[in-house]
């Protein structure tokens, strides 16, 4: 079976973790600061706060924006579950802007339609939640100049865009965002098996996410209420968590990282080769915005309107293609339509669920699978 993504483990990455098998921290060590300030001289964002995954740090990332009881929190239909859940963990309620059908991004002209109606009914977000789907930015100079003019704050998932740019800063500078969220699951750019990084450049929101990760609990003397005490003395501020990154998981990822950006050069290499066939084949592809480049977590096509989908889907996997489809819209998900949704809420957003199929892409994908693939396709149309 070819998978639609697989991560690239090496030598040197297992000699990284077992090394600190082999040291004295398991956690609380050297490893995940030092991945952090990899992160930060990466993306240039001023600081990076690691966890256990982006889940953790997407909810970290509400709560340091202060999204409370019943704040509304906007994000994309077109994504994975956690970027709405994150919203409902802090007690917010959930909301969604519906997607380009071209890009699945969140589409800058409905979110200006969305906002004037929500201030009208003074029921404004405190966060939007735009997510880069397969890698590719989002409209970020019209999202965060909406955002600006609303008064709402930004949370970019970037959890499929760690090695992409848009204009001239990297994925993660947070330029046109509060905060950056990127996830390290083992199908995206580069793994820690599970984890998940938040940048910004906001000393307090980076200080706040770093003890709500840890139980709420500082050991800074200059924060103590009794720095007195001792030194084995360390006082709880805020109700945090338990969300930390392990130093296994931390050294998968320094190691890792030296190969990002051939890993992203690769995808992009890869996804060119695809693009050239299905223009052949009348194939829409989703492909990023000119002034930026991308990741390419994904390789996602829209099939046209007369063709069946689910048939082409379940051919391509007969013949071994372990082809997939992102995503489902999160608002016609069970538990979303409990909570009011309904079908044709997102039609935009419907129409590219019932039309994306997406297509292997990873690194070590070879020249002969993507052929083999594309004349799957080839003989399904
Ligand atoms: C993978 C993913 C997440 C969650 O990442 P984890 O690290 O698995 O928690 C969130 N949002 C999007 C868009 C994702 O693809």
């Amino acid at each position: 079976m070819i998978p639609y993504g697989r991560q690239n483990i090496s030598a040197e990455d297992i000699a990284a973790v077992t090394a600190v098998l082999q040291s004295d921290c398991l956690t609380q060590g050297p490893q995940v600061p030092l991945f952090e300030q990899k992160i930060c001289e990466f993306t240039s964002a001023k600081y990076a706060v690691a966890a256990n995954s982006a889940t953790s740090m997407l909810h970290l990332a509400c709560l340091a924006l202060g999204v409370g009881d019943g704040d509304y929190v906007w994000t994309s239909p077109i994504t994975f579950v956690a970027s709405a859940n994150c919203a409902l963990y802090c007690g917010g309620k959930i909301d969604f802007v519906d997607v380009d059908r071209h890009t699945g991004n969140m589409c800058p002209k409905a979110l200006q339609s969305k906002l004037k109606q929500a201030k009208a009914q003074n029921r404004l977000p405190k966060v939007l939640i735009p997510v880069h789907m397969a890698g590719h930015s989002c409209d970020m100079q019209a999202i965060w100049q909406l955002a600006q003019a609303y008064g709402v704050r930004v949370i970019e998932d970037a959890s499929h865009g760690i090695g992409g740019s848009y204009l001239d800063s990297k994925i993660g500078a947070c330029k046109y965002s509060d905060i950056t969220i990127f996830s390290f699951h083992p199908v995206k750019i580069i793994t820690t098996a599970e984890g998940g990084v938040a940048t910004t450049n906001n000393p307090d929101l980076a200080e706040s996410m770093q003890l709500l990760r840890s139980h709420g609990i500082t050991k800074t003397p200059e924060k103590m209420l009794r720095p007195e005490e001792g030194d084995w003395y360390y006082e709880q501020h805020e109700l945090g968590f338990n969300y930390r990154m392990t130093e296994l998981q931390a050294a998968l990822g320094n190691s890792q990282i030296k190969r990002l950006s051939s890993f992203v050069e690769q995808r992009n290499k890869l996804a060119a080769a695809y693009l050239i066939e299905l223009a052949k084949l009348n194939i829409t592809c989703v492909v990023p915005l000119d002034n930026s480049y991308s990741a390419y977590h994904l390789m996602i096509v829209v099939l046209p309107e007369h063709i069946d989908r689910k048939a082409v889907f379940d051919a391509m996997r007969a013949a071994n293609i372990f082809v997939h489809v992102h995503y489902f819209p999160v608002h016609l998900q069970p538990y979303y339509l409990n909570k009011g949704f309904a079908e044709h809420d997102f039609p935009e957003a419907e129409y590219f669920y019932q039309h994306c199929l997406t297509l292997p892409l990873y690194p070590d994908l070879t020249e002969q699978e993507q052929g083999y693939i594309l004349d799957t396709l080839t003989g399904l149309l």
